[in-house]
C-alpha cells in the first residue's frame, strides 16, 4: 500500500507551486489505490503564519483533494502536526546520540561567527562538520564530565553527525542518482536550541514513522535529499522513494515563478484569496480548470490529450509523464483550460458558484447554457447575464458607421412591426426581411446585434431574442432606431 504526504509549512498562503505538490501527490497516490496525508510542519515558531494551516486544508477541500489523514483523523500514525509531536522527536534523538550518529554542540554565537569571519577570509563557506568539529564545543571534542554540567547549565543544539566519506549517491526516481561530495554537507543541526526539530530531523522522522512510502516535492528540496539519507542511514532505516518535482518558471521561462511575477504579469499565483491578493478562484476559475492546468505544469499524458477532469487525471497519471525541466507558467494557456471546462459544465453545476444577483436572473440555466461556450471565466457571465439584463448604453460607433444606416433603420423598423404584430421571431423570417430590403445579410446581422447587445459580438442572436422578453427586444429596438434617425 504505497502512502505519500503532502507537508506544507503553514508559513502563508499555499501557492500555486505548493497547490501542484499537492495535487501531484494525490494523484501518484490516487493512481496507485494508496493513502494521502497531509502533515503540517509547524515546527519553526518563528515563521508560524496564523489562518495558514487552514489555508492549505480549504485549498485541497475546494480543489477536492481528499484527504485520507491529516491534522484532525485520530490513527496510529497521527498527530499530524508537527508541534503535537515534541515527543517523538525528543525519543529518536536520544536514540541517534546513542547509535553516535548525533552529538551535542555548545558553540556561543561569537564562536560560530568568529569560525564564519575565518572561512569567509579565505573565500569559503563555513561548514561545521568533519574538518573542524575537534576544535568546536561539543560532546565529541569534550569529555563526558565536562560534558554533563553544559547540558544543565547551557543551551545546546543537537547535530547531525556525518562521518561520511568520499561521494554520498543519492536516487531520485526521475533524475537517477545523484552524486554529492560528503565533504560538502555539513553537520546539520537536528535539534534547536529550544527543543524543536529542524525540518531536516521532524522531516526524516516522520516520513518513517508515516510510513511513507515515496516522497513527492519541489526540485528545491533536492539538495536536502543527501542530509536526509544520512539520517535514514544513521537510524538504520529504510528512506522511502524521491520524486523532486519540475520547478514551476516564470512566464518568460527564466527563473522560478515568484509572488511578484503574479503582481507584474496580472495574474493571480494563489488558489484563492489572501490579505489583499486575489486568487485563481477570485478570478473566476473554476476547480476542474485549475486542477487541470496544474497537472500540465510538469507532466503529460504521453499523447495530445490536455483536458482531463480529477478522476481522469488520477487514471492517466504515471511518474513516466513527469518532466525533469522546469515547468513554464503561461495563464493563457490555464484560461484556455479553465474555458473548456466551463464550457463542459452543466449549468446547475455553475449556476452555485455564481454571485446571488446573477444566481436569481430569470430562466438563468437556459442563459447559461447559450453563453458558457463564450466565456474564459466565471467573471465571464457577470459581463455576458448583462447582455440580457440591461439594454445597451452605447453602440459600437466603428461597427455602426459601416452600416448602411438608411437601409438598416428601414429593415430594423420592418422587423420591428413584424414583431410587435406578434408574428414569429425566427431567423428565416428576419432572412426574408433582409432580402425585401435589399440588404447584404452581414449588414442585416449586424444591425440587429449592434441593436440588441450594443456589440458585434455575442451569442446566437435568435437564441439569445428567444430569452428575452418582447418588450425588452422592441425597446432595443426603438433605442437603435431612434440612434440611427439621429445619425442620418
Ligand atoms: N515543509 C516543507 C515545505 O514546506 C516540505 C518539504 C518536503 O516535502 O519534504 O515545503
Amino acid at each position: 500500500m504505497e502512502r505519500v504526504r503532502f507537508a506544507p509549512s503553514p508559513t502563508g498562503p499555499l501557492h500555486i507551486g505548493g497547490v501542484r505538490t499537492a495535487l501531484f501527490n494525490y494523484l501518484y497516490t490516487k493512481s496507485r489505490k494508496g493513502v494521502f496525508v497531509v502533515r503540517v510542519e509547524d515546527t519553526d515558531q518563528n515563521r508560524y503564519v496564523p489562518g495558514a494551516e487552514e489555508y492549505i486544508l480549504k485549498t485541497m477541500d475546494w480543489l477536492g483533494l481528499e484527504v485520507d489523514e491529516g491534522p484532525g483523523t485520530e490513527s496510529p500514525w497521527g498527530p499530524y502536526r508537527q508541534s503535537e509531536r515534541k515527543d517523538i522527536y525528543q525519543n529518536y534523538i536520544q536514540k541517534l546520540i546513542e547509535k553516535g550518529k548525533a552529538y551535542y554542540a555548545f558553540d556561543s554565537k561569537e564562536a560560530l561567527e568568529l569560525e564564519r569571519g575565518k572561512a569567509e577570509a579565505k573565500k569559503e563557506a563555513f561548514k561545521y562538520g568533519q574538518h573542524n568539529r575537534h576544535r568546536m564545543k561539543n560532546s565529541l571534542s569534550l569529555s563526558t564530565s565536562e560534558v554533563t554540567p553544559l547540558l544543565k547549565n547551557e543551551d545546546y543544539v543537537i547535530r547531525l553527525k556525518n562521518d561520511a566519506l568520499g561521494t554520498i549517491k543519492v536516487q531520485d526516481e526521475l533524475r537517477g542518482n545523484v552524486h554529492v561530495e560528503a565533504i560538502e554537507i555539513d553537520d546539520k543541526i537536528l535539534m534547536k536550541a529550544d527543543g524543536m526539530p529542524t525540518y531536516h530531523f521532524a522531516n526524516v522522522v516522520d516520513d518513517h514513522l508515516m510510513e511513507i512510502t515515496c516522497v513527492i516535492r519541489g526540485e528545491e528540496w533536492l539538495p536536502s535529499l543527501p542530509i536526509h539519507q544520512l539520517i535514514y542511514e544513521g537510524f538504520g532505516w529504510e528512506a522511502p522513494k524521491f520524486i523532486h518535482l519540475p520547478l514551476i518558471l516564470k512566464p518568460e521561462g527564466k527563473g522560478k515563478l515568484s509572488k511578484r511575477d503574479g503582481s507584474k504579469g496580472g495574474f493571480p499565483v494563489f488558489p484563492f484569496h489572501w490579505e489583499g491578493s486575489v486568487g485563481f478562484r477570485e478570478r473566476g476559475f473554476i476547480k476542474e480548470g485549475l486542477v487541470n492546468y496544474l497537472a500540465l505544469l510538469g507532466w503529460n499524458s504521453g499523447t495530445d490529450r490536455e483536458l482531463f477532469s480529477l478522476k481522469e487525471l488520477v487514471d492517466a497519471f504515471g511518474i513516466e509523464g513527469l518532466q525533469k525541466g522546469g515547468a513554464r507558467f503561461d495563464y493563457k494557456k490555464a484560461l484556455w483550460i479553465n474555458a473548456q471546462h466551463i464550457k463542459g459544465a452543466s449549468p446547475s453545476k455553475l449556476i452555485p458558484l455564481l454571485p446571488p444577483h446573477l444566481k436569481e436572473i430569470n430562466s438563468v440555466e437556459e442563459k447559461i447554457e447559450l453563453i458558457k461556450d463564450r466565456v474564459e471565466t466565471l467573471l465571464g457571465f457577470n459581463e455576458l447575464l448583462g447582455l440580457f439584463e440591461e439594454n445597451p448604453t452605447q453602440y459600437d460607433k466603428k461597427a455602426v458607421r459601416k452600416l448602411e444606416s438608411k437601409s438598416c433603420k428601414n429593415l430594423l423598423t420592418e422587423f420591428r412591426l413584424h414583431i410587435e404584430s406578434g408574428q414569429q421571431i425566427s431567423k428565416s423570417e428576419y432572412m426574408g426581411k433582409i432580402k425585401d430590403a435589399a440588404i447584404k445579410t452581414g449588414q442585416g446581422m449586424q444591425a440587429l446585434r449592434i441593436a440588441l447587445v450594443g456589440q458585434l459580438a455575442g451569442p446566437d442572436l435568435f437564441a439569445f431574442m428567444d430569452l428575452l422578453p418582447k418588450s425588452v427586444i422592441l425597446e432595443r429596438l426603438d433605442n437603435f432606431i431612434k440612434y440611427l434617425n439621429q445619425s442620418l
